[in-house]
């Protein structure tokens, strides 16, 4: 079992936590009652645009900084709220003169600009669907999402268009529109967003939309498989706003920085909308990761709630503590972490060099908001992902010989005792589930068994409930008898002080089945050899047992998705010599 020593909160951090300012939530949540935190249209109906941008319109909101963006130079642009109603207003009137019908789908693949939030927010008040896409993928993966969510308007950048459009533009024949940014004369066959909005009004009324509508077509991160289009509505924005509440402890006066890229999930329910709703000013990097940068940005922005993912707190873990003491971050009060699991060193280190432990966060594309995890008021367990948020009924499903939840018939089993791994399921219901993959109802109703939503992530859970990632199903090995999820072997691996990240997979083994081989990553200065492998075997075997990893080699670049995931498959089938499928995700190598 994973080593960990629980850190507990204050009474002063738990006072000035959530739960002790809405006491409702531990006695009587329901998702009606969290939808009054909302304020709904005038005539009924929620739209998740008007939400994030018109609620603040008529508040002394309106004049506040809602959008700080920081380009890759350091110059920043600021967008009050009214500019932002302004702005999407004349967004949404140039999509209605386009012809777009309400839940047609926008695509939008533009660097972390200030046109980005706007185009993202104007689709979202006029109605039509949003589908921002990571703007470093290939010409491709564009295509690709694009034809499948059947994309009526792009809006893009001139370099980008002509870089990664144009070599597929006469295969997207239901594209009808490509939008460019800029002033100069717009590529053949776009454009000028300039001038299409100079052109239009600033004023712009939404319009009644059904909470049931469609507003979101997000691609998951492709870590499996190929990515899956999964469809969100607009009531969605009910568990984005309560869950930025619970689980990052947001507040209208914070002043909040989300790492994450739009084109993953995490950048647009907690990038653009959560925050939003809460009328705080949101800081934007575009940037590439950098130590120093990020520590810049947290310092100079004065941050106080800090979104990240366990990847990037493993490469400024790299620099141990000394680097993040030489910023001021007295600023910040909250970080929390998500897409991966999130190693208890790096809960410890947080707490060490940001001065707060890193609550970690559980959640999927396909969830929309976070679902579980270390929230404000409770005590962190290092290694545990938490507990389910208010509103979020969670089950461990006994598991089959495919090693997901066994399905017989229609029915499940859920596992009560605590320390037994299982399927993770959720009781759907929640307002930000996805209501389908696009074009593919078959893998969509596929998700569902005896009543619960089947995430595909193993897990257990302890006596009082926290839930404890185990591993992807697809990624657990099973080992003469023994079921190991990589996480655990991973954050011991992380333990030993030469070590930056590593990735686990079972290898194929005639007695074993399966045997745990490890690809480890070394801190920078630290040279690869048989000695330091010998005793990174040693290490892991005194303190794993019989599920240590039997082959250690080294890796300088594990392949990692975009949106910051190890890809064991890939390490995997590169082991096996497989093909490598699906490979529009992933990182290219630095
Ligand atoms: P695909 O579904 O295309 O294979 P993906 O599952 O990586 O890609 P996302 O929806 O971006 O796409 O990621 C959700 C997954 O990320 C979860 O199912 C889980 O495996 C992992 N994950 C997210 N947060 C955590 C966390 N806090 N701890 C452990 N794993 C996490
Ligand atoms: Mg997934």
């Amino acid at each position: 079992m994973q080593s960990w020593i629980p850190i507990r909160k204050t009474d002063a951090e738990r006072a000035a936590a959530n739960l002790s300012h809405y006491p409702w939530v531990q006695h009587d949540f329901s998702w009606e009652h969290a939808r009054e935190r909302l304020r709904g249209l005038p005539d009924g109906g929620l739209n998740i645009g008007y939400e994030a941008v018109d609620r603040h319109l008529d508040t002394e909101r309106r004049d506040k900084t809602a959008l700080r963006c920081v380009d890759r130079s350091g110059v920043v642009r600021e967008l009050t709220y009214a500019d932002l109603g302004r702005d999407t207003s004349r967004f949404a009137n140039l999509l209605d003169r386009l012809g777009v019908h309400v839940g047609e789908r926008v695509f939008l693949l533009l660097p972390r600009g200030p046109e980005l939030y706007v185009a993202a927010l104007g689709t979202l008040r006029y109605g039509a669907a949003l589908s921002p896409l990571f703007p470093a993928f290939g010409p491709e993966p564009i295509r690709e999402r694009i034809e499948l969510g059947d994309g009526m308007v792009l809006v893009t950048t001139p370099e980008l268009y002509e870089a990664r459009v144009a070599p597929v533009r006469d295969r997207l024949p239901g594209l009808r529109h490509v939008l460019v940014t800029g002033d100069a004369t717009p590529p053949a066959g776009t454009t000028s967003l300039q001038a299409g909005l100079a052109a239009e009004s600033d004023r712009f009324t939404v319009r009644p939309t059904d909470p049931g509508d469609i507003a979101l077509l997000h691609f998951t991160s492709g870590t499996t498989g190929r990515p899956k289009g999964a469809v969100h509505v607009h009531e969605a924005v009910v568990a984005h706003h309560t869950s930025a509440l619970y689980a990052l402890d947001l507040h209208p006066d914070d002043v909040f920085w989300c790492t994450a890229d739009p084109g993953w999930v995490t950048g647009t329910s907690y990038g653009i909308i959560a925050p939003l709703t809460h009328g705080l000013t949101l800081v934007v990097d575009a940037g590439e990761f950098s130590a120093r940068r990020w520590f810049q940005t947290l310092e100079r922005e004065r941050v106080t709630v800090w979104y990240t993912a366990p990847t990037a707190i493993r490469m400024l873990m790299r620099h141990g503590t000394s680097l993040a003491r030489q910023y001021d971050l007295s600023a910040l009060r909250f970080v929390a972490s998500v897409g991966e699991p999130l190693n208890p060193e790096a809960v410890y280190w947080g707490r060490e060099a940001l001065g707060h432990p890193i609550h970690d966060t559980w959640w999927q594309t396909e969830t929309g908001a976070i679902m579980i995890s270390n929230f404000a008021g409770l005590d962190i367990r290092p290694g545990s992902m938490g507990l389910p948020l208010p509103g979020v009924q969670v089950a461990l499903l006994e598991r089959g010989d495919n090693g997901r939840a066994r399905v017989t018939g229609d029915t499940v089993e859920t596992i009560d005792r605590p320390g037994v791994v299982g399927e993770l399921a959720l009781r759907p219901g929640w307002p930000s589930m996805f209501r389908g993959y696009l074009h593919d109802p078959d893998r969509y109703a596929g998700c569902f068994a005896g009543g619960w939503y089947l995430s595909g992530d193993l897990a257990s859970r302890d006596e009082d409930g926290y839930v404890w990632f185990v591993g992807r199903a697809d990624d657990v090995i099973k080992s003469a008898g023994h079921l190991i999820g990589p996480f655990e072997v991973e954050s011991t691996l992380m333990e030993h002080p030469a070590v930056a990240e590593a990735g686990v997979i079972g290898r194929p083994d005639p007695v074993a089945g399966e045997i745990v081989k490890a690809f480890v990553t070394l801190r920078p200065g630290v040279a690869e050899s048989d000695d330091v492998r010998l005793d990174l075997l040693g290490f892991a075997r005194k303190r794993l047992g019989a599920v240590a990893p039997k082959e250690i080699v080294f890796d300088a670049h594990l392949p990692h998705t975009r949106s910051g995931k190890v890809m064991r498959r890939l390490l995997k089938a590169r082991e096996l010599g497989l093909p490598e499928g699906d490979l529009s995700t992933l990182e290219s190598a630095h």
